[in-house]
Formats: C-alpha cells, sequence, structure tokens
C-alpha cells in the first residue's frame, strides 16, 4: 500500500465530473487501498478519487466504526437538515458551516461489485454528502454564502503557499496538518 499525494484546490481535477466505474479491477482494489491508507495518514474522514488525481467514480468514509468503499454512489433518499463545521483534506486548513440533510441513503457498488445500500445521520450523512459532490466536481466551499466563501478563499490564499507544487504530500507517522 501507498500514501498518495493529495491534489489541492486549484488543480482542475476536482472540478471535473468523474466517469463511472464499469469493472472493479485488481488495480481498482488497489487503489482504494492506498487512498484508505492515505486518508488514514491524513487523518480525515472521507476521500474521493479526484483527490488523489484520478478520475474514477469512487469514494471512501470512515466515521466512528462504519466503513465503506463507495463505487459510483447515487443518493436515493435525503431528510432533514443539519449544519457542520466541514474541511476538505484537499482545502487544508480552511473551514466552513455547511448545511445539508442530517440523513441520506446511498446506493453504491462495493469492492466485490455487489450493490449495496448505506444509511447515514449526522457525520456520516454530512461525509457521504461531501464526498459525493467531490465526484460532480463540487467542494464545500460551494455551499456557502457569497461573504463566507470569499473568507475562505482569503484563508485559502494564505494556505496554499504551503503547496508549491499543487500536492500535499502526507509523511507516515508525521503529524497531519
Ligand atoms: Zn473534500
Amino acid at each position: 500500500m501507498a500514501i498518495l499525494p493529495i491534489v489541492v484546490l486549484g488543480d482542475p481535477l476536482l472540478r471535473k465530473e468523474t466517469k463511472p466505474v464499469t469493472e472493479v479491477t485488481d488495480e481498482l482494489r488497489t487503489l482504494v487501498a492506498d487512498m484508505f491508507e492515505t486518508m488514514r495518514a491524513a487523518e480525515g474522514i472521507g476521500l474521493a478519487a479526484p483527490q488523489v488525481g484520478r478520475s474514477e467514480r469512487l469514494c471512501i468514509v470512515h466515521v466512528e466504526d462504519a466503513m465503506y468503499t463507495l463505487i459510483n454512489p447515487e443518493i436515493i433518499a435525503r431528510e432533514g437538515s443539519i449544519k457542520w463545521e466541514e474541511g476538505c483534506l484537499s482545502i487544508p486548513d480552511v473551514f466552513g458551516w455547511v448545511e445539508r440533510a442530517s440523513y441520506v441513503k446511498v446506493r453504491a457498488m462495493d469492492l466485490e461489485g455487489k450493490e449495496i445500500e448505506v444509511e447515514g445521520r449526522e457525520l456520516m450523512a454530512v461525509c457521504m454528502q461531501h464526498e459525493i459532490d467531490h465526484l460532480d466536481g463540487k467542494l464545500f466551499i460551494d455551499h456557502l454564502s457569497f461573504l463566507k466563501k470569499r473568507q475562505a478563499m482569503a484563508a485559502w490564499e494564505k494556505e496554499k503557499v504551503k503547496y508549491p507544487s499543487g500536492l500535499r504530500i502526507l509523511v507516515p507517522g508525521e503529524k497531519a496538518e
């Protein structure tokens, strides 16, 4: 397994629509294993393929004890609303309060190619909506008001100098920033 570099805001890949996965290959399984290792190294709770430079419609989530690989995920039900202060591994050290559904049901394919349905409430619901947004080229900052988005972008202007290559390289064992 390998820790993959994470692309940061500004990379056009983060704004591109992903392509549905048609077949679960060994290469895809390796990608998912690497994504889990990368997410752990970054101390994140979710990661989407575009964040590691890929175009597959796939993301992973890990909230408390629940861990899922979601291939071609689709939100098939949503209820309620919740406000959560979100961050993103591709926009380090920038946060913003986002309102989303407090419950979602997601239909996806797992790594065995089987159809699964995953329900999430509160943080898991927030996390799945955030990750599925990534697959449509959407970021949490897009949900902020004009003013809050401007503040977030100003914060990012200061942060982004830490990533001159446009990549966030994580070193195992080092505290993630
Ligand atoms: Zn994100």
